[in-house]
């Protein structure tokens, strides 16, 4: 599934030019959004809408991580919100290339603002010129699949709202990322590690420090831990960061899951 990123042929930018120049406000260019369309999947409506707002809405500003962080906004005269805390991650990926690993990140609207991130976690600036070698996202990810980051099976732990609604808690012990699908609307959405852990200590009283604070054991002794605690965990983190489901927090494991699933879980 090896895509040549667009921009390679893009005539607005020459080898080696940095991007994200020109003046604000302005339209993204269609270098920029070819490097956030990927993570917006068209067949799944709740990415795919944020595919028009790229389209129609205009950069405001640079944002607050400085090169690479663009302030997008509904109105080309607003002023852009780079104070507020930074809003939740929308949607993620990489691009893994010749010139380091380049991280795509579309943070979630708030009053018709939104930061998005094209950034080379490997050095400071993304050029134009690059050899791509793969690319993975967490949005198109689906339940029963391995992690698409590293490609080794992930832990899933099937749970339901209130409202009856399925959604899957996956970890994958070996990149020490967790995440949650929404199984009606193939909504992705990372938990900060630190404070999963925190939920899931409380829980099961464990306050020796030399455990409680060392989150990294979350994924090195990822078996000592029910599918019953990982949801309760869930469950009590949920009800303090409302990820969710606002208005349906509760959360609770669902009766065994098949035999299938439990073989991709283990291994
Ligand atoms: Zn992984």
């Amino acid at each position: 599934m090896e895509q040549k990123a667009k921009i390679n042929n893009d005539s607005r930018f020459t080898n080696n030019e940095s991007l994200f120049v020109g003046e604000f406000p302005r339209k993204l260019f269609q270098s920029e959004k070819d490097f956030l369309n990927w993570i917006l999947p068209e067949q799944i409506s709740v990415y795919n809408s944020y595919r028009k707002k790229l389209d129609e809405y205009f950069v405001l500003a640079e944002g607050r991580r400085g090169r690479g962080n663009l302030v997008i906004g509904k109105n080309e005269n607003d002023i852009a919100d780079i104070t507020s805390p930074l809003a939740d991650v929308f949607a993620y990926g990489v691009i893994e290339t010749s010139i380091g690993n380049i991280a795509c990140t579309i943070r979630e609207e708030i009053a018709e603002q939104f930061d998005i991130e094209i950034m080379n976690l490997n050095r400071d600036e993304v050029l134009a010129d690059f050899e791509e070698a793969r690319r993975w996202t967490y949005s198109n990810w689906n339940v029963g699949e391995v992690c698409p980051q590293c490609l080794k099976s992930v832990r899933m732990i099937s749970m339901k709202t209130k409202a009856n609604e399925n959604i899957v808690l996956a970890i994958c012990a070996n990149d020490k990322r967790l995440w949650i699908c929404e199984e009606a609307t193939q909504r992705k959405r990372t938990i900060p590690v630190t404070n999963f852990y925190n939920e899931l200590m409380f829980h099961k009283k464990i306050r020796d420090a030399k455990i409680a604070l060392d989150s990294k054991r979350l994924f090195t002794e990822l078996n000592l831990f029910t599918d019953e605690d990982l949801s309760f965990a869930f469950q009590t983190y949920n009800k303090i960061h409302k990820k969710v489901d606002v208005s349906e927090i509760e959360v609770k494991p669902k009766e065994k899951i098949s035999l299938l699933k439990k073989i991709f879980t283990l291994k």
